[in-house]
Order: C-alpha cells, then sequence, then structure tokens
C-alpha cells in the first residue's frame, strides 16, 4: 500500500514564486512591555518554541475559531524567511541567511497556555492548533528595505489593540538567528516568528484582523 506524502505548505512570494515552509520557530518575550503585561519577569532573556507547519492556515485569510479554547488571543510578529541554512550562525553573518519577511499572527488558546504554565506543562496544546500561524506572502529582503525599525500594528474590526515599533525587540532579527542556530541546524524553508508587542487580547467568530509592519504586504485575517 501507499500512503500519500503530507501536503508541503507554502508561502506565496511578493512578485511571484512560493516559498516552501519547513519549520516554524516562534521567539517568547522578545518585547520587554508584552512580557510585563504577561506577568513575566523582563530580566530574563528571550526564549524559543515551535509550531508544525501544518499551523498555516489551509485557507488564507480565514481562520476557523479552533476548539477546546474559549479565550484565542492575537500576536502579530514580524516573521523571517530563510533561504540558507546553518548552525552557529555568527550573528554579522545571519542577514545573508535571510530569504525575505512577512507579517504573521502566533494566535494562541491563551486559557490552555495559562493552564500548561500552571502546571509547569509543555506549551504546545495552546500554540499549535490548525490556523495557528497565518502569514502573509513573503517579501524579498532586497525589496523590503531596513526593518530593524519600523512600525507594527495590528487591528480588530478597525480598533487598533498592538502598536509598537521592531526596534523594540531585545534579541533583533540577528541576534535571534545566531542564538536559534546554536540550539539546532537551521535549513532552508524555516520560518521564524520574532515576537510580538504589547496589546495582545482575544478576538472571537466574525472579527476582522489587519496586521501591518511598515514596508511589508499586510495581512487580514478573519475569524470563522
Ligand atoms: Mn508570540
Amino acid at each position: 500500500m501507499t500512503i500519500e506524502p503530507p501536503v508541503q505548505p507554502v508561502l506565496p512570494i511578493v512578485g511571484g514564486g512560493r516559498f516552501p515552509v519547513g519549520r516554524i520557530f516562534c521567539v517568547g518575550r522578545n518585547y520587554a512591555e508584552h512580557a510585563k503585561e504577561m506577568g513575566d519577569v523582563v530580566a530574563e532573556p528571550p526564549f524559543f518554541f515551535i509550531k508544525p507547519a501544518s499551523c498555516l492556515p489551509t485557507v488564507p485569510g480565514k481562520l476557523p475559531y479552533p476548539p477546546r479554547t474559549e479565550d484565542l488571543h492575537h500576536e502579530v510578529e514580524l516573521v523571517v524567511a530563510l533561504e540558507l541554512g546553518g548552525a552557529d550562525i555568527a550573528e554579522q553573518d545571519a542577514l545573508r541567511h535571510v530569504f525575505g519577511y512577512a507579517i504573521g499572527l502566533d494566535m494562541t488558546r491563551r486559557d490552555l497556555q495559562g493552564a500548561a504554565k500552571d502546571k509547569r506543562r509543555p506549551w504546545d496544546m495552546g500554540k499549535s492548533f490548525d490556523g495557528a500561524a497565518p502569514v502573509g506572502a513573503i517579501t524579498p529582503a532586497t525589496d523590503a528595505g531596513d526593518l530593524s525599525d519600523v512600525a507594527i500594528t495590528l487591528t480588530v474590526d478597525g480598533e487598533t489593540r498592538q502598536s509598537g515599533r521592531t526596534s523594540e525587540m531585545l534579541w533583533n532579527v540577528p541576534a535571534i538567528i545566531a542564538e536559534l542556530s546554536t540550539y539546532m541546524r537551521l535549513m532552508p524553508g524555516d520560518l521564524i516568528f520574532t515576537g510580538t508587542p504589547a496589546g495582545v487580547g482575544a478576538v472571537t467568530r466574525g472579527n476582522q484582523l489587519e496586521a501591518r509592519i511598515e514596508g511589508l504586504t499586510p495581512l487580514e485575517v478573519e475569524i470563522v
């Protein structure tokens, strides 16, 4: 008998082409104000967690409200798409590994995440579910310009919920790539969610989310 191979998730590239997504790494607590609103110790360095690539929505722009939660939260994030892999990548060499950038939403079942934290259990079921990682079109780095100090915002039904600047990151993009590559060998196709500014909150069915980062294609998602 033959088992069909898993479907390769892909993202559109601005200007044409498709980017095959391997793994999705995420940085936790990379903005001090968000760490504070979560009641966490800001002095501690950021850290990593992973979502499977199957968390990319199958229908772009539509996120079915997931099961097992009554507290689905938005987290708008700058997403880095890698075209070169490597281990122990030097910080000054890191941007050479970047293909481009996109806007992503690290959607979170906050109630499940909170319960896991309380019991000192893994967060995976809070962070990973079908559609948990909406990502917009990838803009090649050569077209994106300098994203080290640009506005990052999220509105829900037209009302601003999150507003920050990428310069507020505790680890910037080169530092994230260098640090992550000391844990495991990075590969072409990997995405990195770089953390969220303050203002995370709940969404419900029917909400329209619009995420913006200066220089990148906006990401619009409807909760259905
Ligand atoms: Mn996040």
